[in-house]
């Protein structure tokens, strides 16, 4: 009989804690998601050559000057790179 009680006892704090931990698991693995796309959004990072500001590459403006390909945080930048080379 006693182990019949430590078994539900058991069982009892095996079914809380998988019904506690489920969404835990599940915000756990969200976050770790979004740690991914927010490092390799990091990752995506270029440096502006004439003001030397780094900026993500998709808001960055792309220009390809004397066959190379520069990256440049507004089009000021951009116009007093191209007049410097
Ligand atoms: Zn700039």
């Amino acid at each position: 009989m006693r182990y019949i009680i430590i078994f539900l006892i058991i069982y009892l704090c095996y079914v809380i804690l998988r019904k506690a931990l489920i969404p835990l698991l599940r915000t756990y693995k969200l976050f770790k998601r979004y740690q991914k796309t927010s490092n390799s959004n990091a990752k995506e990072m270029v440096q502006d050559p004439y003001c030397q500001t780094y900026i993500p590459k998709e808001t960055a403006l792309k220009a390809t000057i004397g066959g190379e390909v520069f990256y440049f945080c507004s089009r000021k930048c951009l116009e007093e790179f191209k007049k410097n080379s």
